[in-house]
């Protein structure tokens, strides 16, 4: 038990299907763990490692693949608390939304050819396999919450991690909208608050890379957006590149029939 002080924690470091913007962030944060983890494994990071029972498992990147899901439900039979890191994990992302877009096998021969051998299942964040203790957005995540959540694991506590949507951050900053003053396709209303509304702070429009906030308004985001005179794919495309309800793209195609 974590609870135990005599004992120092365990972590281990996993990466799934994603593109390791994830694992480089914990890289880059791990000698403030150190002090307070033992390491048991980080395939991506170092040559030794340990499969062994773990306090703490941080996984990153989706389900894609049959030794995916292996590997997860190994790590999950193992490990006190499990953490999704990142969108992929969290949401499934880019990969989870193509899939629902198109087959797999369209999929797969577009990327690796028509006599490709590669294994491939359906893309799926790791909740959709497993009970996940904490799930951690972000593309990549924010350093600093990542430290936070594994700080309050250390002490026993599952982590409060706000799924508000980012207008909230935005409107803290006091920061003009975007969407409003300069007509760019913010998606701050539907996505989680998390990276400090880094986007709108710099005069940009969020594109949703922290997945969607609790409870989103997908349908009126997309009306004013449509509204606003961007087309149809694009606001489809900006409204699912990161994760979406399922029923989304059924909703959508639905609305750009009746427009029709
Ligand atoms: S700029 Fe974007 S995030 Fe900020 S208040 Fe406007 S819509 Fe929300
Ligand atoms: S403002 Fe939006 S796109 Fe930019 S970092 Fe934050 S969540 Fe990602």
């Amino acid at each position: 038990m974590l609870s135990d002080l005599k004992r120092i924690p365990t972590i281990a470091v996993y990466g799934l299907t994603g593109c390791a913007g994830e694992l480089l962030v914990i890289l880059e944060n791990l000698d403030k763990l150190l002090p307070f983890v033992k390491l048991r494994s980080f395939p991506f990071a170092q040559s030794h490692n340990e499969i062994t029972p773990v306090d703490i498992a941080l996984i990153e990147g989706s389900v894609s693949q049959p030794h995916d899901l292996e590997k997860l439900k190994e790590i999950r039979a193992r490990s006190r608390w499990l953490v999704a890191v990142g969108n992929c994990a969290v949401w499934g992302c880019v990969q989870a939304e193509g899939c629902k877009r198109f087959s797999l096998t369209e999929m797969v021969s577009s990327v690796y050819g028509n006599d490709s051998k590669i294994a491939a299942m359906e893309s799926k964040p790791l909740a959709d396999h497993v009970k996940v203790d904490v799930k951690l957005s972000g593309c990549p995540i924010n350093a600093s919450q990542f430290l936070a959540v594994v700080a309050s694991l250390l002490k026993d506590n599952l982590p409060y991690i706000t799924h508000k949507p980012l207008c909230l951050e935005c409107k803290l900053k006091e920061n003009p909208c975007v969407l409003i003053e300069k007509n760019l396709p913010c998606l701050g209303p539907v996505t989680a608050a998390g990276c400090g509304a880094l986007c709108p702070s710099m005069g940009a429009a969020c594109y949703g890379c922290w997945g969607p906030c609790e409870t989103p308004q997908m349908d009126a985001m997309a009306t004013v957006l449509l509204e606003k005179g961007f087309q149809f794919d694009e606001v489809l495309g900006r409204l699912t590149t990161f994760g979406a309800p399922h029923d989304l793209f059924k909703r959508m195609s639905e609305f750009k029939t009746a427009e029709n």
